[in-house]
């Protein structure tokens, strides 16, 4: 059987998913795992299509000391106990650069211009490429294919794409990327699916999780989105704070005299959900909890959904559909209810039953735009355009050339 196995490494889990490569190219997720606490208590744990166990099984620290350490230690247990070798692996990266509006074969050269870009994802970069390099060493005939989260909004348009600064700065890269585009571009390619004349026409997508974020699709496009530079901008996340004036970063470094890695940490760890409620950055926590800096954080977290909703609707100049993703997207009804609030002056009006069954139409009939709530597939997407490089003839499957 022909596998492709995906892989999303970050700071202190390494994730991995086996899919099958079925008849005309179908892909079937097999198994799904992690290596996780990483610097703490690695563990590795696995589990087959129906949620059944596969494996759980804990490593002394010094045994899988950083994300390669534990990508091999996946990579192992992959190879030696279930036998499976994968015929190419496809890896989440964070950052494509300018360049990069589709996913690429890997080569040496590919790792050393993705390592530029390490300083504009500095929480995912590394972390991304790590075992990519270490996969490159021990086993170099093996296809390797990087997947871009900002590949997806190469597409934008140059008013989209800038900020108000010299242009040099642009031409070095500091543009307004937007991330998340594995999960946008699955639902870009699922809409149709679901409702094709809507598909082609204007779409807010709300990715809602840990990390947040909206995108405007025009036509299955990405035109705008409230990310930029790097993925602290727009929406309030669990521990990001979201669009925040430059100027409080100056106060930071002038007047409490933070270093420039003090204020990394501070933005990236420190702010969002979890620095303004004081409780958390889960929203489950936030949800359950009766203290008014948990209400004010989820008040703050609904109502730049609704401001920035309204921005995207402006830069789609009208607006067809609205769509829920990710892990509160996909699971919080309250949280759904309270943003169609938000939206209701563009005639949202939820279908209070059908939000509660979490069903794939959330909105009444009597709503002007249709709200739905779709789940994201990034490691499908993954896996998707890793057989397409494959299938287009420019990987070569070693093991289909030696059998040949
Ligand atoms: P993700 O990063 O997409 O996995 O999403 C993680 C976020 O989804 C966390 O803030 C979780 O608290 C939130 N989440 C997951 N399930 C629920 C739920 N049932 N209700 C509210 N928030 C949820």
């Amino acid at each position: 059987m022909d596998t492709i196995l995906v892989v999303d490494a970050g700071p202190s889990c390494v994730k991995f998913q086996v899919y099958s490569v079925e008849g005309e190219g179908r892909l079937r997720q097999q198994l799904k795992g992690r290596v996780d606490g990483l610097g703490s208590g690695p563990r590795l744990r696995a589990s087959g299509p129906g949620g059944n166990p596969l494996a759980h099984r804990a490593y002394p620290i010094e045994a899988v000391p950083d994300v390669a350490a534990g990508m091999d230690i996946a990579g192992a247990w992959l190879r030696d106990e279930l036998r499976i070798d994968p015929i190419a692996i496809g890896h989440r990266v964070v950052h494509g650069g300018p360049d990069h509006d589709r996913s690429v074969l890997i080569d040496h050269g590919v790792v050393a211009r993705l390592e530029r870009f390490t300083a504009l994802a500095p929480l995912h970069q590394p972390h991304n490429l790590a075992p990519i390099r270490s996969i490159l060493a021990r086993f170099p005939m093996l296809p390797q294919v990087a997947c871009f989260d900002t590949a997806f909004h190469r597409t934008r348009a140059a008013v989209a794409d800038h900020y108000a600064i010299p242009h040099r700065l642009y031409a070095e890269g500091v543009r307004r990327y937007g991330f998340h585009g594995l999960s946008y571009e699955w639902i870009a390619k699922t809409l149709p699916r679901i409702a094709p004349k809507i598909a082609a026409g204007r779409v807010i997508v709300a990715h809602l999780g840990s990390e947040a974020s909206m995108c405007a699709l025009s036509g299955g496009r990405s035109v705008e989105g409230t990310m930029g530079f790097t993925a602290l901008d727009g929406l309030p996340m669990g521990t990001g704070p979201g669009q925040i004036d430059a100027g409080v970063v100056l106060y930071l470094i002038s007047e409490k005299g933070m270093s420039a890695s003090k204020v990394h940490d501070f933005l990236y760890r420190d702010c969002g959900l979890k620095g303004f409620s004081g409780i958390s950055n889960d929203m489950r926590e936030l949800e359950a909890s009766e203290d008014a800096s948990a209400k004010l954080a989820i008040d703050y977290f609904v109502y730049r959904v609704g401001l920035n909703a309204g921005m995207l609707a402006a830069a789609l100049q009208g607006l067809d559909a609205f769509v829920f993703t990710a892990g509160i997207g996909e699971n919080s009804a309250s949280i759904r209810a309270r943003v169609a609030e938000q939206l209701a002056w563009l005639g949202v009006k939820l279908d209070a039953a059908e939000n509660v069954r979490h069903s794939q139409l959330i909105s009444s009939s009597a709503s002007l735009i249709p709200v739905y709530v779709v789940s994201s597939d990034e490691g499908l997407m993954i896996a998707r355009h890793t057989l397409a490089l494959l299938m287009d003839g420019n990987l070569k499957n070693p093991r289909h050339e030696s059998a040949s």
